[in-house]
C-alpha cells in the first residue's frame, strides 16, 4: 500500500549537492514527492510503499555525495496523502534561529576539471566550481548559505551560468560560487579592473618559479608562497622572505605517483591525501627534496592540489614538486589582504598573483598524520572548519577561549560544538587581531548568544585576559579551567565518556592549580573535577619562558638536579655551550632566579636532545623533540632503567644516557632507547591507575603525543594489555583542542 513519509535529515546536508542527488534517485526509482532544505537540514516527502521507501532512504545513505554527511535520519509517516507523480525540488524554508551546517571548503572535483577542458565558457577556467566542490567556508558571510551572503555577491551570473544554476538535473544547480570565464573572478597582478588573461599570467608563474625566485599566489583562504621544492637557493630566498630559519615547509606534488618517489604512502595515507578535504599530510620520506626543506626530519607534509591553479601551475612547471606554504612573515596569521599581500610582499617576491573573489574567513592549510590506523589532526583549518563536534549534551551559549599557542577557539550550539579554524600563537598582534575578528565573525554567523565564558587558568595568556574584559563588558560569568584537565575534558566529551577517565596529558607547559608549570599530568578525571595521581617531577625551568628556546638550559638544570658536576657534561656539549653558561645557569638554579618549576614533559625531551646535541637551541615550537624523535633507530625495545616511586624522577635514565655518550654509542639508538623507555614508564603508571580506577581505558592527549613514535608504541602497549586508548581524533591533541574541554567543563559546572 502506498503511503506518504516524512524523511528529516540532519547534518552536513546543504550546499553539497545533496538535493539533486535525491531528486535524481527518486527520478531513478519513479518515487513521487519532494525534497527542499528546512532551517535545520532537509525534508523529504516521499510517496511510496513501505518497502520501497527503506530502499529508498537505504540507498541515500549508501550512495550519497562524498562530502554529505547525514548525522541523524528521523522517517515518520503521515496522513493519506494526495497522490502526486512527480519529484520536485521546493523553494529553502529558513526560519526561526536553528542554524544548519555550513559545508568546509572542498577540493575541486574531477567532473570540474573535466569541464575547463570541454565546457567553451569555462576553458582553462580556474575558478570552476559546481554543488559538490569549491569555495565554502572561506568566502561565506551569513547564513542561510546563498550566493548574496558569500563574497560571490558582487559577481552577477551570466545567461550560461544561471541556467546551469537553475536546472535541476545541473551539476551546478544552486551551487552557490558558480562561475566562468564570462561572469567570475579572475586572477591578476597589479590592477583589479586589468584581467591579463590567465594563460599569459600562468606562464609567467611557472617561468619565475623554475628561475628559482618565490612568488606569492592567492589561494582559498589566504595567500600562499611558493617555489621550487627541489631547488635550495629557491628554498633559502623563500626561508628570507618567511623570515623562518628552521622549521619545515609542506610541498605539493602533481600527483600521487610523484609523491611516491620521495615519501611512503599507505592505504589510509592516501585516503587522506586524495580526499575532497586534501590537507597536508605528514609522510615518511624515503628521498630528499633539496636542501632545507625540512631540515633534520624524516617526514615531510605533501599535499595534493585542491585548486584548479595548482593542477595547472603545476602542469606548466618543469618542476613536479613545489613548496607551498601559508602566506606570512614567521608567527603571523596568513595574509588574505591584496592590499596586505602588497605591503608584506612587495620587493621581497618578483611576482604577487592576486584574484579578485574576496576570502571572508581566513584558513590555512590543514595538517594530519596517520599512526598505526588512527589519524590524528595537528592542525584544523580548511576543509575541517566549519564542521561542528555532536555531543550528548547541551552546551548551548558557552564560549570558550582555548589557550594560548597553536590558538582555536569554540563555541557551543545546542548539541554541536563549533571550532574556530586555526589562529595560531597570540603572543603576536596580529594574531591577537585575527582572533577577536574571527570570534566576533563566528558570533554573528552561528547567530550565538554568549551566556558563559570559560578560559584558562592562566592569567597572562591573552585568550584569558580578553575572556575577562568580556566578561566584565557584557556582565557574564567566567570560568577558568586548569590546562590539563581541559587537555583531557576534550578528549572525553569527543569519545563520549559519562564516567570518570583516567588521562595522560603530557606537553610543554599549562599553569598548575598549585602556581608551578604543569605538563607530564596522569589525572583522574570528571567533567567538574580532576585529581592529579602523578606527575613527572618538578624541575627548574631557568630564565622561564628562555628556557623553552634553549633547550641546553633544560639539560643543564637535569644535570644539576642529579648532581653531576661540570667535569661530567659530554665533551661536545662543553665546547658548544662552555663552562661559563653552565656555571651561570647553576647560580640561577640555586639562587632561585627567574626559575619557576615546571613538569612539563616537553622540557625532559628538550633536556635529551640538548644533551645529545641534536638541538641546543631551537627556532620553533618543539624542535628538539620533533628531531629526537626523527633520529630514532629502529630499535623498539632497549630501556633504561625505569624510575620508581610516586613522583617520577628521571635520574637512573639520564645515568644511562651519559653512559652510553660515554661509550660512544649511537645517537640513534639513545634517541631509541629514550622513547622506549619512556613509553615504558607512562604505560607502568598508567596501567595502574587504568587497575584501580577498575576502568578499560585511558586517555592520551597534549601536544607531545604528535610524537607518532611515543603514542603509536604506547597505543600498542596499552592495547595488548587489554586497555583501550582514546586520542583526540576530529581535534588536535595540541593546545588547538583545547577549547572543546574548556566547554566540557563548562557544562558540568553549569549544571551543577
Ligand atoms: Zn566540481
Ligand atoms: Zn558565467
Ligand atoms: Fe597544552
Amino acid at each position: 500500500m502506498v503511503k506518504q513519509y516524512n524523511i528529516h535529515l540532519q547534518g552536513l546536508v546543504q550546499g553539497v549537492g545533496f538535493r539533486p542527488f535525491v531528486y535524481n534517485l527518486a527520478q531513478a526509482l519513479t518515487i513521487p514527492g519532494s525534497v527542499r532544505n528546512s532551517n535545520d537540514g532537509v525534508e523529504i516527502v516521499v510517496q511510496a510503499e513501505e518497502r520501497q521507501m527503506r530502499h529508498f532512504v537505504k540507498r541515500l545513505r549508501e550512495e550519497k555525495p562524498e562530502v554529505v554527511s547525514i548525522t541523524d535520519i528521523n522517517v515518520s509517516e503521515t496522513d493519506c496523502p494526495t497522490p502526486s507523480d512527480t519529484f520536485r525540488i521546493l523553494p529553502s524554508e529558513v526560519h526561526s534561529d536553528r542554524i544548519t551546517q555550513i559545508s568546509p571548503d572542498i577540493a575541486v572535483c574531477e567532473q570540474c576539471l573535466d569541464d575547463i577542458k570541454r565546457q567553451p565558457h569555462r576553458k582553462d577556467y580556474p575558478f570552476v566550481n559546481c554543488t559538490n566542490c569549491g569555495p565554502r567556508f572561506s568566502i561565506i558571510e551569513t547564513l542561510p548559505y546563498d550566493r548574496p551572503n558569500t563574497t560571490m555577491a558582487r559577481f552577477e551570473m551570466c545567461p550560461h551560468c544561471r541556467a546551469e544554476y537553475e536546472q535541476v538535473e545541473n551539476r551546478r544547480f544552486h551551487a552557490q560560487p558558480v562561475a566562468c570565464n564570462h561572469c567570475g573572478p579572475f586572477y591578476y597582478i597589479d590592477n583589479p579592473a586589468v584581467n591579463p588573461g590567465y594563460m599569459t599570467l600562468l606562464h609567467k608563474m611557472a617561468e619565475t618559479i623554475d628561475n628559482g625566485q618565490v612568488i606569492a599566489l592567492k589561494s582559498l583562504g589566504g595567500y600562499n608562497l611558493v617555489c621550487d621544492a627541489l631547488n635550495g637557493e629557491a628554498i633559502a630566498r623563500l626561508r628570507k622572505v618567511k623570515q623562518r630559519d628552521a622549521k619545515p615547509f609542506a610541498v605539493m606534488f602533481s600527483s600521487v605517483e610523484q609523491a611516491r618517489e620521495y615519501v611512503h604512502i599507505d592505504g589510509e595515507e592516501l585516503k587522506q591525501l586524495t580526499g575532497w578535504r586534501r590537507p597536508i599530510v605528514l609522510l615518511r620520506q624515503k628521498k630528499n627534496l633539496a636542501e632545507g626543506v625540512n631540515p633534520g626530519m624524516n617526514t615531510l607534509g605533501v599535499m595534493l592540489p585542491y585548486l584548479p591553479v595548482h593542477y595547472q601551475l603545476l602542469e606548466c612547471t618543469e618542476t613536479e614538486v613545489l613548496v607551498m606554504t601559508s602566506g606570512n612573515i614567521s608567527n603571523e596569521p596568513i595574509v588574505m589582504e591584496p592590499s596586505e599581500a602588497e605591503k608584506k610582499f612587495t620587493g621581497k617576491v618578483p611576482l604577487i598573483v592576486h584574484h579578485n573573489r574576496p576570502v571572508f574567513n581566513r584558513v590555512d592549510d590543514s595538517v594530519v598524520f596517520e599512526e598505526k590506523g588512527k589519524t590524528q589532526i595537528i592542525r584544523r583549518s580548511r576543509g575541517y572548519v566549519p564542521e561542528p563536534l555532536f555531543i550528548k549534551k547541551e552546551a548551548e551559549g558557552i564560549l570558550a577561549f582555548g589557550a594560548e599557542l597553536s590558538n582555536a577557539f569554540a563555541l557551543g550550539r545546542g548539541n554541536q560544538l563549533l571550532f574556530s579554524q586555526y589562529i595560531g600563537n597570540l603572543h603576536e598582534a596580529e594574531t591577537l587581531q585575527f582572533y577577536e575578528e574571527t570570534m566576533s565573525r563566528f558570533i554573528d554567523l552561528f547567530r550565538f548568544t554568549p551566556k558563559l565564558l570559560v578560559c584558562d587558568l592562566h592569567p597572562d595568556y591573552f585568550s584569558s585576559r580578553l575572556a575577562e574584559y568580556y566578561a566584565t563588558a557584557m556582565g557574564l560569568p567566567l570560568l577558568r579551567v586548569q590546562h590539563h584537565h581541559a587537555h583531557a575534558a576534550a578528549a572525553m566529551i569527543e569519545h563520549g565518556y559519562d564516567t570518570p577517565a583516567i588521562a595522560w596529558c603530557l606537553d610543554g607547559v599549562g599553569l598548575g592549580t598549585d602556581g608551578n608549570g604543569w605538563g607530564s599530568e596522569l589525572l583522574k578525571v570528571n567533567y567538574d573535577t580532576f585529581e592529579r595521581i602523578t606527575h613527572f617531577e618538578n624541575m627548574p625551568l631557568p630564565g622561564g619562558d628562555k628556557a623553552s628556546a634553549e633547550p641546553w638550559r633544560m639539560a643543564v638544570a637535569y644535570m644539576h638536579r642529579y648532581g653531576y658536576t661540570v667535569a661530567q657534561y659530554p665533551s661536545d656539549f662543553m665546547e658548544n655551550v662552555g663552562s661559563g653558561k653552565i656555571t651561570m645557569i647553576e647560580q640561577m638554579i640555586r639562587q632561585n632566579i627567574n626559575t619557576p618549576l615546571t613538569s612539563g614533559a616537553g622540557r625532559l625531551f628538550d633536556a635529551v636532545a640538548a644533551l645529545l646535541g641534536i638541538c641546543r637551541t631551537s627556532a620553533y615550537q618543539a624542535e628538539a623533540a620533533m628531531k629526537l624523535e626523527a633520529i630514532c633507530s629502529g630499535d623498539y625495545t632497549s630501556c633504561y632503567p625505569n624510575p620508581e616511586g610516586r613522583l617520577l624522577d628521571f635520574r637512573t635514565m639520564f645515568e644511562g644516557i651519559l653512559n652510553d655518550l660515554l661509550k660512544g654509542t649511537d645517537k640513534a639508538l639513545i634517541a631509541a632507547k629514550f622513547h622506549n623507555t619512556l613509553c615504558e614508564t607512562l604505560f607502568y603508571y598508567g596501567r595502574q591507575a587504568v587497575r584501580n580506577e577498575g576502568t578499560n581505558s585511558i586517555i592520551l592527549t597534549g601536544g607531545v603525543f604528535q610524537n607518532r613514535r611515543l603514542s603509536g608504541m604506547l597505543r600498542e602497549k596499552f592495547e595488548n594489555n587489554g586497555i583501550t586508548v582514546h586520542m583526540p581524533e576530529m581535534l588536535p591533541c595540541n593546545d588547538g583542542g583545547i577549547a572543546a574541554g574548556q566547554i566540557a567543563v563548562g557544562i558540568s559546572k553549569r549544571n551543577a
